[in-house]
Protein backbone atom coordinates (compact mmCIF):
# COMPACT_ATOMS: atom_id res chain seq x y z
CA UNK A 1 0.00 0.00 0.00
CA UNK A 2 1.52 3.22 -1.07
CA UNK A 3 0.64 6.36 0.50
CA UNK A 4 0.79 9.88 -0.50
CA UNK A 5 1.19 11.12 3.03
CA UNK A 6 4.16 12.99 4.80
CA UNK A 7 5.60 11.07 7.50
CA UNK A 8 8.47 13.23 8.11
CA UNK A 9 9.43 16.98 8.21
CA UNK A 10 12.32 19.04 8.79
CA UNK A 11 12.76 22.51 9.28
CA UNK A 12 16.10 24.40 8.94
CA UNK A 13 17.44 27.39 9.66
CA UNK A 14 17.78 30.02 6.98
CA UNK A 15 21.35 29.64 4.81
CA UNK A 16 22.26 33.07 5.95
CA UNK A 17 21.96 32.43 9.56
CA UNK A 18 23.72 29.11 9.26
CA UNK A 19 26.31 30.80 7.62
CA UNK A 20 26.72 33.13 10.36
CA UNK A 21 26.89 30.67 13.28
CA UNK A 22 30.08 30.16 13.17
CA UNK A 23 31.06 33.88 13.47
CA UNK A 24 28.28 34.62 16.38
CA UNK A 25 30.24 34.89 20.09
CA UNK A 26 30.07 31.66 21.54
CA UNK A 27 28.81 33.69 25.06
CA UNK A 28 27.64 36.82 25.75
CA UNK A 29 27.52 37.97 29.12
CA UNK A 30 24.40 40.02 29.93
CA UNK A 31 20.87 40.11 28.84
CA UNK A 32 21.13 43.47 26.87
CA UNK A 33 23.93 41.78 24.69
CA UNK A 34 21.59 38.80 24.14
CA UNK A 35 19.49 40.83 23.07
CA UNK A 36 20.99 43.06 20.80
CA UNK A 37 21.47 40.25 18.70
CA UNK A 38 18.24 38.96 18.50
CA UNK A 39 16.97 42.43 17.24
CA UNK A 40 20.01 42.07 14.66
CA UNK A 41 18.66 38.70 13.32
CA UNK A 42 15.49 39.87 13.29
CA UNK A 43 15.81 43.01 11.41
CA UNK A 44 18.13 40.51 9.19
CA UNK A 45 15.09 37.85 8.85
CA UNK A 46 12.20 38.98 7.23
CA UNK A 47 15.17 41.58 4.39
CA UNK A 48 16.32 37.90 3.36
CA UNK A 49 12.64 37.09 3.18
CA UNK A 50 12.68 33.60 5.81
CA UNK A 51 9.85 35.30 7.63
CA UNK A 52 8.88 37.73 10.10
CA UNK A 53 10.95 40.26 11.87
CA UNK A 54 11.05 37.96 14.96
CA UNK A 55 14.44 36.08 16.76
CA UNK A 56 15.26 34.17 19.62
CA UNK A 57 18.04 32.69 21.47
CA UNK A 58 18.50 29.96 24.48
CA UNK A 59 21.13 30.77 26.49
CA UNK A 60 22.78 29.85 29.73
CA UNK A 61 21.82 32.29 32.41
CA UNK A 62 25.10 31.80 34.34
CA UNK A 63 27.71 31.33 31.69
CA UNK A 64 25.89 33.27 28.60
CA UNK A 65 26.69 30.37 26.35
CA UNK A 66 24.20 30.65 23.49
CA UNK A 67 22.61 27.29 23.62
CA UNK A 68 20.66 27.95 20.27
CA UNK A 69 19.44 30.70 18.06
CA UNK A 70 16.22 30.89 15.80
CA UNK A 71 14.57 33.54 13.61
CA UNK A 72 10.86 33.50 12.09
CA UNK A 73 10.66 30.64 9.35
CA UNK A 74 7.35 30.52 8.50
CA UNK A 75 8.08 31.90 4.60
CA UNK A 76 11.27 29.51 4.02
CA UNK A 77 10.15 26.57 5.37
CA UNK A 78 5.83 26.78 4.33
CA UNK A 79 5.35 25.87 7.86
CA UNK A 80 2.93 28.16 10.46
CA UNK A 81 4.48 26.78 13.23
CA UNK A 82 7.70 28.00 12.45
CA UNK A 83 8.19 30.80 14.88
CA UNK A 84 11.49 31.99 16.40
CA UNK A 85 11.01 31.20 19.41
CA UNK A 86 9.77 27.60 18.10
CA UNK A 87 12.92 27.22 16.15
CA UNK A 88 15.29 28.15 19.37
CA UNK A 89 13.67 26.35 21.99
CA UNK A 90 13.30 23.16 19.19
CA UNK A 91 17.27 23.51 18.80
CA UNK A 92 18.28 23.63 22.31
CA UNK A 93 16.18 20.80 22.90
CA UNK A 94 18.05 19.06 20.34
CA UNK A 95 21.53 20.27 21.50
CA UNK A 96 20.72 18.82 25.08
CA UNK A 97 19.27 15.78 24.28
CA UNK A 98 16.00 16.55 26.43
CA UNK A 99 12.51 17.92 25.96
CA UNK A 100 13.06 19.71 29.07
CA UNK A 101 15.26 22.20 29.19
CA UNK A 102 15.17 22.58 32.77
CA UNK A 103 15.79 19.17 34.00
CA UNK A 104 19.52 20.05 34.74
CA UNK A 105 18.06 21.84 38.13
CA UNK A 106 21.98 23.05 38.02
CA UNK A 107 22.02 24.94 34.36
CA UNK A 108 19.17 27.70 34.50
CA UNK A 109 18.20 28.42 30.49
CA UNK A 110 16.51 31.35 29.33
CA UNK A 111 14.60 32.09 26.12
CA UNK A 112 15.08 35.44 25.17
CA UNK A 113 12.88 36.92 22.48
CA UNK A 114 12.19 40.48 20.82
CA UNK A 115 9.01 41.26 21.77
CA UNK A 116 6.47 38.74 24.33
CA UNK A 117 5.45 35.11 22.52
CA UNK A 118 1.99 35.13 20.33
CA UNK A 119 -0.71 32.93 21.81
CA UNK A 120 0.98 29.45 20.25
CA UNK A 121 4.38 30.40 21.12
CA UNK A 122 3.28 30.92 24.76
CA UNK A 123 2.01 27.65 25.13
CA UNK A 124 5.29 26.62 23.11
CA UNK A 125 7.31 28.07 25.91
CA UNK A 126 4.82 26.93 28.36
CA UNK A 127 6.22 23.56 27.85
CA UNK A 128 9.58 23.83 26.97
CA UNK A 129 11.00 23.82 31.02
CA UNK A 130 12.76 26.47 30.04
CA UNK A 131 13.33 28.57 33.19
CA UNK A 132 13.27 32.17 32.50
CA UNK A 133 11.65 34.23 29.63
CA UNK A 134 13.37 37.70 28.71
CA UNK A 135 11.49 40.09 26.21
CA UNK A 136 11.92 42.99 24.52
CA UNK A 137 8.20 44.48 25.56
CA UNK A 138 4.55 43.59 25.65
CA UNK A 139 2.54 45.82 24.53
CA UNK A 140 0.56 46.49 21.16
CA UNK A 141 3.21 47.96 20.06
CA UNK A 142 4.27 45.01 17.71
CA UNK A 143 0.64 44.33 16.56
CA UNK A 144 0.50 48.21 15.53
CA UNK A 145 3.75 48.27 14.06
CA UNK A 146 3.55 45.64 11.85
CA UNK A 147 0.25 44.22 10.91
CA UNK A 148 0.58 40.97 12.61
CA UNK A 149 -1.80 39.31 14.73
CA UNK A 150 -0.56 38.02 17.61
CA UNK A 151 -3.71 36.14 18.84
CA UNK A 152 -5.92 36.65 21.79
CA UNK A 153 -3.52 36.89 24.54
CA UNK A 154 -4.19 36.67 28.42
CA UNK A 155 -3.64 39.91 30.13
CA UNK A 156 -2.41 37.78 32.96
CA UNK A 157 0.36 36.09 30.98
CA UNK A 158 3.36 36.53 32.67
CA UNK A 159 1.87 35.85 35.85
CA UNK A 160 1.03 32.58 34.20
CA UNK A 161 4.62 31.57 33.50
CA UNK A 162 5.49 32.80 36.78
CA UNK A 163 3.26 30.47 38.18
CA UNK A 164 4.66 27.76 36.12
CA UNK A 165 8.47 28.70 37.49
CA UNK A 166 9.47 30.42 34.57
CA UNK A 167 10.44 34.18 35.58
CA UNK A 168 9.69 36.73 33.17
CA UNK A 169 12.10 40.30 32.51
CA UNK A 170 10.72 42.82 30.37
CA UNK A 171 12.07 45.78 28.15
CA UNK A 172 14.93 45.00 27.76
CA UNK A 173 16.32 46.43 24.59
CA UNK A 174 12.95 47.97 23.88
CA UNK A 175 13.65 51.08 21.62
CA UNK A 176 16.11 48.39 19.02
CA UNK A 177 12.97 46.40 19.12
CA UNK A 178 10.47 48.81 17.95
CA UNK A 179 12.81 50.43 15.60
CA UNK A 180 13.19 46.60 13.88
CA UNK A 181 9.56 46.35 13.48
CA UNK A 182 8.73 49.84 12.75
CA UNK A 183 11.32 49.36 9.68
CA UNK A 184 9.64 46.57 8.74
CA UNK A 185 6.16 47.90 8.71
CA UNK A 186 7.21 50.93 6.33
CA UNK A 187 8.86 47.59 4.25
CA UNK A 188 6.81 45.87 1.67
CA UNK A 189 7.44 42.82 3.69
CA UNK A 190 4.68 39.94 3.59
CA UNK A 191 2.38 40.37 6.38
CA UNK A 192 1.13 36.18 6.15
CA UNK A 193 -2.14 36.16 8.99
CA UNK A 194 -3.88 33.15 7.34
CA UNK A 195 -7.56 35.07 7.39
CA UNK A 196 -6.15 37.05 10.34
CA UNK A 197 -4.47 40.50 9.83
CA UNK A 198 -7.17 43.49 9.05
CA UNK A 199 -9.58 40.59 8.24
CA UNK A 200 -9.97 39.67 11.90
CA UNK A 201 -13.01 39.82 13.89
CA UNK A 202 -12.77 39.86 17.39
CA UNK A 203 -15.58 38.61 18.81
CA UNK A 204 -17.13 40.36 22.24
CA UNK A 205 -16.66 39.44 25.51
ZN1 LIG B 1 4.90 32.85 17.89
Amino acid sequence: MVTHMKSALSIALPAWLIDELATLPSTLATGEERMALVNELAARNYVEGNGGPFAALVADRQTGEIISVGVNVVLSSGLSGAHAEFMALSLAQAAVGSWDLGADRERELELVVNWRPCVMCYGSTLWSGIRHLVVAGAGPELEQLTGFDEGPMRDDWAEQFEARGISVTQNVGREAALAVFAAYGRSNALVYNARGGDGVVIPES
